[in-house]
């Protein structure tokens, strides 16, 4: 029997994980932040002081990262690599562009698939990310390709790290979003692209809520 997959793929700072989290939540169906995986994997090369284009350390590594994702009640999962608590480090915009570089490599795609296909169990699945309705769950019933204009998703990004007193400026955001974006959508493999049968939203100037009920009530119509 096939599990029930909702792919939500698109940009840096448009919202996925925040909707995806809520949509999951409203469901009680799993949650794949598949963006944390890579960017788990870039902490693992820091750590091991491998260089980005060492494929013979990184793949093996790729396959057997020594990763657990644990899910509090309050939604905010914590993220554990090799035993060390590694949950803020991954967000970092330094380690955000590491992983952006080592995903642009097709093999270590291809040795985080099973990885990623294991988060799809009974009830349901939500994953986000690049690549989910694409690749990893092409078999997917509802696809969502959620977008936002990139000076909205620096306003955005520069709104979450001023909470957290970490000091950017708009302009700076603004660069790195393009460039990351670049980057992600024109990479030979997997690109960031939306899906022949996805549904695009574009989440400029809307709520979250708004999002996350356009997608329960499109969802509601294909499950
Ligand atoms: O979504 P997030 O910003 O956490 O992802 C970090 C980077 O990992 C992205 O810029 C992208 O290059 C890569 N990624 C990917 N495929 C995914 C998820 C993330 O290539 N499914």
């Amino acid at each position: 029997e096939s599990i029930p997959v909702i792919t939500i793929d698109g940009p840096s700072g448009a919202g996925k994980g925040t909707v995806a989290r809520i949509v999951a939540d409203q469901l009680g169906w799993h949650l794949l932040d598949s963006g944390a995986i890579y960017r788990v994997l870039a902490v693992a090369i820091e750590h091991h002081q491998l260089a980005l284009d060492d494929e013979e350390h990184i793949i093996p590594m790729a396959a057997h990262l020594d990763v657990q994702f644990e899910i509090s009640s309050k939604g905010e999962g914590k993220v554990i690599l090799e035993g060390e608590n590694v949950t803020d480090i991954i967000r970092t915009e330094e380690i955000g562009e590491l992983a952006s570089k080592v995903a642009a490599f097709p093999r270590v795609r291809e040795a985080l698939l099973r990885r990623q296909r294991a988060f799809s169990v009974s009830p349901g699945l939500i994953a986000d990310g690049r690549d989910m309705g694409t690749v990893v769950f092409k078999q997917a019933p509802v696809k969502i390709f959620l977008t936002a204009s990139a000076e909205e998703r620096a306003e955005r990004r520069f709104n979450q790290l001023k909470e957290k007193g970490i000091d950017v400026n708009i302009p700076r955001l603004l660069h790195d979003i393009r460039q990351r974006d670049e980057r992600d959508e024109n990479r030979k493999v997997a690109p960031l692209i939306p899906a022949e049968d996805a549904l695009i939203i574009d989440s400029t100037g809307i709520s979250i809520m708004e999002v996350v009920n356009k997608i329960m009530t499109y969802a509601n119509g294909k499950l």
